[in-house]
């Protein structure tokens, strides 16, 4: 996929509408983590420079009551991105004549795109109406929002189809360098799995399994595949209804795919205490939590060979620090090899972040869930009014 970018339409002297992802963690009334305003300034800089008006939107959190309109106003989002553009940015509410403000102002930030899910979910179901209007707005727009793209909305897709429109930098970024796990990543290519659900990630093994070398299955969704092969689990989160799926994998792919060999076990998540068991000696009560060392040795064998790597879900409970370990680990051996490493979905872009290798790897990418969407090679909607 190749879409239309900034740079191939003319915004010069024109109002252009950039729909950025700034859905940022937020706690306590702090941004926990700035990296997609971050990630979205080289758009904005070049809109600057170019146009006569910018304007900004993005969701933040889900919009479901009162309430929640209090706790996402992107008002705390348009102040860090002043400070980070070091200019400021009126933030506009929708009680205000925003064509006025527009005119009167460089650049505006409007108030959370999901306000408007108060009035009949008009946002989150790709409203006509609504799209119309945030097209009156502008005279261009730009799609720089991939952690939204998968899904169909006003301010993605809608927009897109009244008025003339093109990707930012951020999304080109991302299409391109998922891409080529698509086309032709060099090899070895091996992929590691990891994270909650067995579910989750059928998409993209399905795609991907043909191309791929190796894949290292880690995370809870380990114990499914284990289960599938007749092992005792103990307690582990186990996905029941892909156990046969897990098993006609294993069937047809026993020699690609590796499983982990050693565990670390508890009794809960929040523990302080854990055991370490080889794979075949879980116990009925055990609960495992994380990847021992022998599997993480096992891990630095085959990465130590691959040439391009796909990581997606941590390989244990990282949230927890007893369970940290092997996400940590797997990082560790990723940045100790040479191959192109392409990280993608919110966990584990978190844990990345988290244990300091945000500038490690080939890519970061910014979408969750459109990432994993991305490589199971579903269309995506928020891209599909755009020219390529
Ligand atoms: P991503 O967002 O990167 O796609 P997922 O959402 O699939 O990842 O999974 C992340 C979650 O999986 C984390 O909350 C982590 O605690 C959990 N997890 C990983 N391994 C285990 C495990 N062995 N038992 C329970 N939860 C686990
Ligand atoms: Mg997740």
């Amino acid at each position: 996929m190749s879409k239309k970018t900034i740079k191939d339409i003319d915004i010069n002297n024109k109002t252009v509408l950039i729909r950025c992802d700034l859905n940022v963690p937020i706690k306590d009334g702090n941004i926990e983590d700035d990296n997609r305003i971050v990630k979205s300034l080289e758009t904005i800089k070049y809109a600057l420079k170019h146009a006569k008006h910018v304007i900004i939107m993005s969701h933040l959190g889900r919009i479901k009551n009162e309430e929640d309109k209090k706790k996402n106003s992107l008002k705390i989002v348009c102040d860090r991105l002043s400070d980070l553009l070091g200019e400021k940015v009126y933030f506009c509410t929708y009680d205000e004549d925003i064509k006025n403000v527009v005119q009167n102002n460089k650049i505006v930030m409007l108030e959370n795109v999901r306000y408007f899910d108060l009035d009949g979910k008009k946002e989150s179901n790709n409203d006509e109406e609504l799209s119309k209007f945030y097209a009156s707005l502008a005279d261009v727009y730009i799609n720089d929002a991939f952690g939204v793209s998968h899904r169909r909305a006003a301010s993605t897709t809608g927009v897109s189809k009244y008025l003339e429109s093109a990707v930012g930098f951020l999304v080109e970024e991302e299409i391109n360098k998922l891409s080529i796990l698509l086309n032709n990543p060099e090899k070895p290519f091996c992929i590691i799995l990891g994270g909650a659900k067995v579910s989750d990630k059928i998409g993209i093994i399905s795609n991907l399994i043909e191309k791929v070398d190796n894949i290292i299955i880690v995370g809870a969704m380990a114990f499914t595949f284990l289960k599938a092969k007749g092992m005792n689990v103990g307690k582990s989160l186990v996905d029941e209804e892909n156990i046969e799926y897990s098993k006609n994998l294993l069937n047809k792919y026993s020699d690609k795919i590796i499983l982990p060999v050693d565990v670390y076990v508890s009794d809960k998540i929040d523990s302080n205490d854990k055991v370490l068991k080889n794979i075949n000696e879980i116990g009925n009560d055990d609960i495992a939590f994380d990847i021992g060392p022998k599997t993480i040795e096992n891990i630095d064998n085959v990465l130590k060979q691959t040439k391009t790597v796909f990581l997606n879900g941590p390989a244990g409970a990282f949230e927890y620090d007893n369970f940290s370990y092997g996400t940590k680990e797997v990082l560790k051996s990723l940045k100790n090899s040479s191959a192109k490493v392409i990280i993608g979905g919110g966990d584990s872009a978190s844990a990345t972040i988290k244990f300091g290798y945000k500038n490690s790897f080939y890519h970061i990418s910014t979408g969750g869930g459109a990432s994993l969407e991305f490589l199971s090679g579903k269309d995506m909607p928020g891209f599909e009014n755009i020219g390529e």
